[in-house]
């Protein structure tokens, strides 16, 4: 069983949209394995996000991301990493596909409801970075 990490993003929490991504995780079966509402500060978004700190975009993200509370969480299952972006879509919400998480609530390529890791590497170092071994099931 593969496992990731997936946030809602501030925006979605601001949103009330946790209720709408928890049932598509459920449906998808996929299986949650941690889960915490968290206020990050924007050092703890900055080594989040470490490896974006070259992009231009960075600062603002790194605001946005420590504005509000965000839902972290782990999820397992088959593919869970590709299957997770997949239910989130693209990054850019104009080029996400129907039927995404994206597609259907993002306002904004920052602001874009939902994270998830992108490979088995970034998601053994961001499910760490949130969780310790006695906040996992
Ligand atoms: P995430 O890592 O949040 O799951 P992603 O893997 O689809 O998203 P990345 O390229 O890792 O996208 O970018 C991280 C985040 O930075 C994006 O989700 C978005 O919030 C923000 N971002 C990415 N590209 C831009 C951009 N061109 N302008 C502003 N913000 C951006
Ligand atoms: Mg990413």
């Amino acid at each position: 069983m593969e496992q990731t990490l997936a946030i809602v993003k501030p925006d979605g929490v601001a949103r009330g949209l946790i209720g709408q991504v928890l049932a598509r995780i459920e449906e998808k079966k996929l299986t949650i394995k941690a889960m915490k509402l968290i206020h990050m500060t924007q050092a703890q978004a900055e080594g989040f996000y470490a490896v974006h700190k070259e992009r231009p975009f960075f600062g603002s993200l790194t605001d946005f991301m420590s504005s509000g509370p965000a839902l972290v969480m782990i999820l397992a299952g088959d593919h869970a990493i590709a299957h997770w972006r997949e239910m989130m879509g693209a990054t850019n919400y104009k080029e996400a596909a129907e039927g995404t998480i994206r597609s259907d609530y993002a306002t904004d390529i920052e602001k874009n409801v939902v994270h998830g890791s992108d490979a088995p590497e970034t998601a053994a170092f961001e499910t760490g970075y949130f969780f310790n071994a006695f906040e996992r099931v």
